[in-house]
């Protein structure tokens, strides 16, 4: 019986972000160990949900000592990063030998020792197993990857769904890639293709242009046998490190020469596409004019901040959108959500049906989007912020935004949580007693995630700009670590 590693150890780190990423961050939602694992996992469209199906039909044998998601946020500490990576890399030792291994990663850690973080865990890895076993890691879309990652892994393969809705259907790729190289049938090796650019491929957008055409044609190339796997990432711009921006990394079996030549090839294109882009933000009157728009019974008008993503390491508290909203009077709006531990206890403290006064968001960063607002209303809703997600991206699993209040303002429904998060399902709404399709508008905090879930409720989607840390800013200022010359700090 083959003995499999199999561990999740994910994290998007915006080093703009004044919110470090401790032990403690990391504990607090989506962490398990162990037994846990298949408790919280078996049977859902996940990552994991996957490995575990393939074990029982390859006969695996699994050992997996830890599942680590916590929120994208701020560098991870030295002693984070240490502690999570220990106990992974202890479990080669204490339940070795490992015939293979199958990791699930971001692709886009940063701590404080280490810009590529990923490169490091995977480096450390190989050195513990040995050059003869299979490494396979997913990634995100998202990830910033290192030609430091792509030696030290056998194959990268990273989602190709922006919203990402296909983290089950690629680790099943990756859990047949490592059978097929544990039967000693395949050798597979990773080439990487990168070019001096910060950002590219649409942000990593799926639905059209640069990105659409370049996953379908690696996965023509995957289907004619010429490549095992052709992984295209859009990279993560908020973070100031050396290896920032796009790649197409290309695992094949034996000879490398030809997948280099692809992955050449592929990121000559994503060079060429680089201003192409779907993005449209808007300011904030304006968004605050089409919600006045809204008639009973209209479907509900969906405004995302893009620039206060809790998804991206935004801090998810900014306040400009919904304190013009308030100033405007705009009524009938579900609020998604202020991210402020502080207001839901004293709202548990004024209790169900209580009309109090808050002090609410804008306090992590007054800068970033809008300070705090002292609003008086009602505690509508109390919850623990657990509940399971059933939607596109959901996957059947539980998710806890821990404490979590609807705290209603004049016509306004906003909805206040402890543990930071964007909106990707509608359970998000509907478990705190807010049924988002009966509202004219509908806010929430995300770039593209979003989308999933809620542009089928929507009469209409749009994107605000509230300033907030994930506004897109490139300057040599911000950006002191990257590599130079690169496009767009430097004319190419
Ligand atoms: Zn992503």
């Amino acid at each position: 019986m083959k003995r499999v590693l199999t561990a999740r150890f994910m994290h998007e780190t915006n080093t703009f972000s004044r919110v470090p990423t401790d032990t403690a961050m990391i504990r607090r939602r989506d962490y398990h160990l162990e037994n846990e694992i298949p408790e919280a996992f078996r049977g859902t469209r996940s990552a994991f949900g996957a490995t575990f199906e393939a074990a029982d039909k390859f006969g695996w044998a699994l050992v997996h000592p830890v599942s680590a998601n916590p929120n994208p946020s701020g560098i991870v500490t030295d002693t984070a990063f240490e502690t999570i990576a220990g106990v992974i890399l202890g479990a080669v030792d204490t339940k070795g030998p490992i015939d293979g291994v199958l990791l699930h990663l971001h692709g886009a850690m940063v701590s404080e020792s280490h810009e590529d973080a990923e490169g490091e865990f995977l480096a450390r890895l190989r050195s513990r197993v040995g050059p003869e076993v299979t490494i396979v890691v997913t990634l995100d879309l998202h990830a910033n990857v290192t030609q430091y990652m792509a030696d030290n892994a056998n194959a990268l393969i990273a989602y190709r769904t922006y919203p990402h809705i296909d983290q089950y259907e690629r680790a099943w790729q990756g859990a047949e890639l490592l059978e097929r190289a544990m039967q000693g049938e395949i050798r597979p090796r990773t080439v990487i293709a990168r070019r001096p650019m910060m950002y590219g491929l649409d942000h990593g957008r799926t639905q059209r242009g640069p990105m659409a055409e370049l996953i379908a044609r690696g996965e023509a190339l995957e289907n004619s046998g010429e490549v095992l796997a052709v992984s295209i990432c859009a990279g993560f711009s908020r973070a100031n490190i050396h290896d920032v921006g796009p790649s197409v990394t290309v695992t094949v079996d034996g000879d490398t020469a030809r997948g280099q030549g692809i992955a050449e090839e592929f990121m000559d294109y994503a060079w060429q596409t680089r201003d192409f882009t779907t993005v449209k933000l808007l300011p904030v009157a304006e968004v605050v004019a089409l919600a006045r728009e809204g008639k009973p019974g209209d479907k509900p008008l969906v405004v995302a901040d893009y620039t206060d993503n809790p998804g991206g390491g935004g801090y998810g508290d900014a306040t400009a959108f919904l304190k013009s909203l308030i100033d405007a009077g705009i009524d009938n709006v579900a609020f998604h959500a202020i991210c402020d531990p502080e207001a839901v206890q004293d709202g548990m403290r004024a209790g169900v049906r209580s009309k109090t006064s808050l002090t609410l968001g804008g306090k992590t960063d007054p800068a970033m989007g809008g300070g705090p607002l002292s609003l008086t209303g009602e505690v509508v809703c109390l919850t623990n912020g657990r509940f399971i997600a059933y939607g596109p991206m959901g996957g059947g699993i539980e998710r806890d935004y821990g404490p979590s209040m609807v705290f209603r303002v004049g016509g306004i429904d906003i909805v206040v949580i402890t543990n930071n998060g964007q909106a990707v399902d509608l359970g998000q709404l509907t478990s705190l007693g807010i049924d988002p399709t009966r509202y004219r508008t509908v806010a929430v905090k995300s770039m593209q995630h979003f989308r999933a879930a809620f542009e089928p409720i929507a009469r209409e989607v749009v994107l605000v700009d509230t300033s907030a840390l994930c506004s897109e800013i490139y300057t040599p200022e911000l950006f002191t670590k990257v590599r130079r010359p690169v496009w767009p700090l430097d004319p190419i």
